[in-house]
């Protein structure tokens, strides 16, 4: 797939790239009041709102539909933003396309929906209308690359992937959990294909923005949508998360841009240095790697031999509570230990498996 650069299709107003608006489009007023003060912060490509609201529960604000449409249409006369909005179906899609509106973005909701992104597609075609798409709500890069595959089929090159998050069951601060491989995946699999961070969906909270939005930044990503409403203390949806446009203009000068690499030759070299150590390190880690799977393939053998399983919890317990402690100890993440651990585990598992099995 051959993507067209976000600048060819989004106006660079300041960087980074910002798309700003509220969650929903709520009335007429909100949405003016929103937009002027976004457009006094001089910092938005493209004006975002909500038409129609997928909801994850019956009776909550669901938009106001095509109505609000025409309410966008004065904006973009007022303050000449380009404007995007959610399309869900094709019906959302063809109102859209009727009403002018000059970037469209599929939901989390419905980017889990090959159906859905199929009938969005097939309107599309042979419009090359730009589409952003959001990952689904779980974490299935099939899926995402699936729904950008049918948009791309349908002969659209302006679309970007914009990465909102992940449920997660448990416990976590995020509304949904960034898991950054999965957007960092998608970047190796198509360099050319422009990704913009959600933090706003991804915080759930305004506190916890700026930092997901920094870290977007320092990963490379293209650009940032962020929820902003006049006052977001009355919005009718995702009120804990939207910013002030003040507060999103403070939090857009507090980021720090960072360039990809430099062009200074004395940070180059100390960079090249650096890395030149890391890679004998990891050097050192192939070997000792090699050694314990060695050893792994002596158990193996002898367990084979005398007849006892491959899987011992008590052993297992112990690994995951010693290395918990070493890892403490020497003052590095528990967490990253403990995923080592289990990595290492399941690569022990299937050696021994195809040992004893084979
Ligand atoms: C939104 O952008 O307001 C929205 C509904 O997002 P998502 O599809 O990421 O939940
Ligand atoms: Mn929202």
């Amino acid at each position: 797939m051959q993507f067209e650069p976000l600048n060819t299709w989004l106006p660079e107003v300041a960087s980074p790239l910002i798309i700003a608006g509220p969650c929903g489009a709520e009335s007429f007023d909100q949405l003016m009041r929103t937009a002027k003060e976004l457009k006094e912060t001089n910092k938005i490509s493209l004006f975002r709102a909500g038409v129609w609201k997928p909801r994850t529960r019956p009776n909550a604000f669901e938009g106001r539909g095509e109505e609000a449409l025409k309410w966008l249409v004065e904006v973009k006369k007022e303050f000449g933003f380009k404007i995007t909005v959610e399309v869900a179906n094709a019906h959302h899609t063809e109102l859209a396309l009727k009403y002018g509106i000059d970037v469209l973005w599929i939901g989390a909701r419905t980017t889990v929906n090959p159906f859905s992104v199929q009938e969005i597609a097939d309107v599309l075609m042979g419009t090359n209308t730009p589409v952003m798409v959001k990952n689904p709500i779980h974490a299935d890069l099939q899926l995402w690359l699936g729904a950008i595959e049918r948009v791309y089929n349908s002969g659209i090159t302006k679309i970007a992937a914009i990465h909102r998050g992940f449920h997660f069951y448990g416990k976590t601060k995020y509304r949904n959990k960034p898991l950054w491989q999965v957007p960092i995946e998608l970047r190796t699999l198509f360099p050319g294909l422009p990704i913009i961070c959600d933090p706003s969906h991804i915080s759930g909270n305004h506190e916890l923005i700026s930092s997901v939005a920094q870290k977007a930044l320092d990963l490379g990503m293209n650009g940032l949508m962020i929820e902003s409403h006049y006052d977001p203390s009355i919005a009718l949806s995702d009120a804990e998360q939207q910013l002030t446009p003040k507060k999103l203009d403070e939090l857009i000068s507090n980021l720090v841009l960072r360039k990809q690499s430099s062009d200074d030759p004395e940070t180059t070299d100390k960079l090249l240095e650096l890395r030149k150590i890391i890679d004998e390190i990891d050097d050192e880690l192939m070997n000792v790697l090699k050694k314990r799977i060695q050893i792994i393939e002596e158990i193996g053998a002898y367990k084979k031999e005398h007849d006892i399983t491959i899987f011992q919890l008590e052993r297992w317990q112990e690994i995951l509570r010693t290395r918990g402690q070493w890892a403490d100890k020497m003052g590095i993440s528990r967490q990253h230990i403990e995923k080592i651990c289990q990595l290492l585990h399941e690569e022990s598992i299937r050696i021994q498996n195809g040992l004893m099995n084979s």
